[in-house]
């Protein structure tokens, strides 16, 4: 039975043998939950899925051979990709066709397939199932959630809004926003017993009403509902490591840690992944050759270190850090207290404000700094703009181009190309909802309550376009600010480690030992930074996560020896 609001899965194919075999397979297994369609030509099938937009009817996959009569299976996705811009792409081949291999690599790179599948060879082929599952798990997890775990009402544009809803993604929470101006928003704030606010109003699944939630109070009461093991009990005795941060460098020293036998806590302010949680696609990644999303990533990482035992702490931010003896005493934003025996400060970078006022003054309500993926549903035909020409500002773009009018990426530079992959780039100008302006800045903007429009100059000349919303992607400062005078950093902050404590173009510090300082260690003896906020490091997922396992081991070593 057919019915419109269900997603649909869709399989273009030719050869009618290998076309029974998938209908048979794709009956058995999804007919219960989804609309299937076939279709033996490709331009019946792109009337049918024309037909489908114009209805409204939702695509979740699209399944086509590689060879169809009169057009190849690439040029079809890349077609298709144009009606339906949400739908998770496959490119079907036969088992064993080295022929195809350019074809697959091709369309990867510029984004017109999320994966490839050889066709089943009979029933319950299950490596075919695993790249359908896994297709349809990806739609349902941006466009569908099975659950709602807290509904948020608020203003649209409104800084606090946006930063739940980011908290929210990358807890991957998931929830649903109302504008206050809405009806199911008007009615969710009666039914929440606070009609007046203060905005905004988070509503969980078990009833309670919380009324402009800091993140720790938001955090406590999904503790208490036993929604999410968030916040989690600080431990009282000494704890053998402490690691600052859950990006992947904090997340890879926790699995290697706890794994290893040592007790330890993980403190994060914000959520699993740090800046990778943003990443839509991680493509670099080694063993993920379709690539994988940072949340998905940062999500098994969590899993995996919490199964060895590791403890974490969400919503709580580091505030200090003292020496006494041997312990190393870390005080948090909250007025909590962890004692360690040895730290490893894993906190990342975040993303270099504009400076420009009448924007800072609109972060949250049309401007954002570095996420773009708590917003991109929001963005469903708007103009939007992305700042920034390295490979984040290219993936956000990207990311955004599935839901968003369209999408501008603007570059000071004359070319995208010395910051760039050269995949982002290709990808990019393969996507038609996308385009890139170069020797172009960001010069003013404004609009009353939300961003209505930016300032952009070019060459001298300066004009105003209208935009719904600035992603903004320009560099990096870490997180360090809090530490004191004796963790030895660079001029913008960055922490110095190992050996280039004892070099001498490095800022003067006192290392206190006899020893040399081990590898990743700073100039607190037992103290030790791992991924981006280290000085040298080199801004990559793979380097940050190889970072943080062999901070352990030198906090082994530590633990052994001093
Ligand atoms: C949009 C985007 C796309 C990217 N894509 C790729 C890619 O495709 N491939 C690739 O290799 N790299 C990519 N990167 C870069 C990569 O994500 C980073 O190099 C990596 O995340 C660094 O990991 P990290 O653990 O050192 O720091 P981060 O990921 O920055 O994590 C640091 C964590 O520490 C927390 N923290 C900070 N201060 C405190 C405190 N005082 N108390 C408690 N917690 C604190 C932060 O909230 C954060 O969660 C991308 C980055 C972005 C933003």
């Amino acid at each position: 039975m057919t019915r419109l609001n269900r997603p649909a899965i869709f399989v273009v194919e030719s050869n009618p043998g290998p076309l029974e075999l998938i209908q048979q397979e794709l009956h058995k297994r999804y007919a219960a939950d989804y609309n299937i369609h076939y279709a033996a030509l490709p331009f019946e099938a792109l009337a049918t899925l024309s037909t489908l937009r114009e209805a409204g009817a939702p695509v979740a996959t699209i399944l086509a051979s590689c060879w169809l009569e009169g057009m190849g299976g690439e040029t079809f996705l890349q077609l298709a990709r144009h009606l339906h811009p949400q739908a998770r792409r496959v490119l079907l081949t036969t088992r064993g066709d080295k022929s195809v291999a350019q074809t697959i690599i091709h369309a990867s790179a510029i984004g017109t397939i999320d994966a490839y599948s050889s066709k089943p060879l009979g029933a319950a082929d299950e490596d075919f199932h695993i790249v359908v599952s896994q297709m349809l798990h990806d739609w349902v997890a941006e466009n569908r959630p099975p659950y709602i775990v807290a509904r948020i009402v608020g203003d649209q544009w409104s800084r606090r809004s946006h930063e739940l809803r980011d908290l929210c993604k990358r807890n991957s929470l998931t929830f649903e926003f109302y504008d206050t101006d809405s009806a199911e928003g008007r009615s969710l704030l009666e039914e929440s017993g606070c009609p007046a606010g203060p905005l905004p109003v988070v509503l969980l699944a078990d009833g309670q009403a919380l009324t402009d939630p800091s993140n720790i109070e938001l955090a406590e009461a999904l503790d208490r509902a036993s929604i999410a093991d968030i916040t989690g009990p600080l431990p009282e005795g000494v704890v053998d490591v402490v690691i600052v941060g859950a990006g992947p460098a904090g997340l890879s020293a926790a699995v290697y840690g706890a794994s290893e036998g040592l007790s330890t806590l993980v403190v994060e302010r914000v959520a699993i992944g740090g800046q990778a949680g943003m990443s839509s696609r991680i493509r670099n990644y080694m063993g993920f050759p379709m690539g994988i999303s940072g949340g998905e990533l940062a999500s098994r990482a969590y899993w995996q270190a919490w199964l060895f035992g590791t403890d974490f702490t969400f919503g709580r931010e580091v505030a200090e850090l003292e020496v006494q003896g041997d312990e190393r005493v870390l005080r948090l934003a909250d007025g909590g207290e962890v004692r360690a025996r040895a730290v490893i400060l894993a906190m990342g970078v975040s993303y270099r404000r504009l400076g420009i006022q009448a924007l800072d003054e609109l972060i949250g309500a049309g401007v954002f700094y570095g996420s773009a993926s708590a917003e991109a549903v929001a963005m469903k035909g708007q103009k939007v703009f992305v700042l920034g020409a390295g490979n984040s500002a290219g993936q956000a773009a990207l990311h955004l181009a599935r839901f968003a009018e369209d999408v501008t990426v603007l570059v000071r530079a004359d070319s995208l190309l010395p910051s760039m992959s050269e995949y982002l780039i290709r990808e990019i100008e393969s996507t038609p909802n996308v385009r890139v302006r170069t020797n172009t800045e960001v010069v003013g903007g404004g609009g009353s309550y939300r961003l209505e429009q930016l300032v952009l100059e070019r060459n001298g000349t300066r004009e105003t376009v209208p935009a719904h919303a600035l992603f903004v992607l320009i560099g990096a400062t870490p997180h360090t600010e809090w530490l004191p005078e004796t963790v030895c950093r660079t001029e913008e902050g960055y922490i110095v480690t190992g050996r280039e404590l004892l070099e001498d173009e490095t800022p003067p510090t006192e290392w206190p030992l006899e020893r040399r300082p081990y590898l990743l260690e700073t100039s607190i003896p037992g103290v030790f930074a791992a991924g981006d906020v280290r000085h040298g490091s080199l801004k990559r997922v793979a380097s940050a996560v190889g970072e943080g396992s062999t901070a352990i081991t030198f906090v082994h070593r530590y633990l052994a020896g001093d």
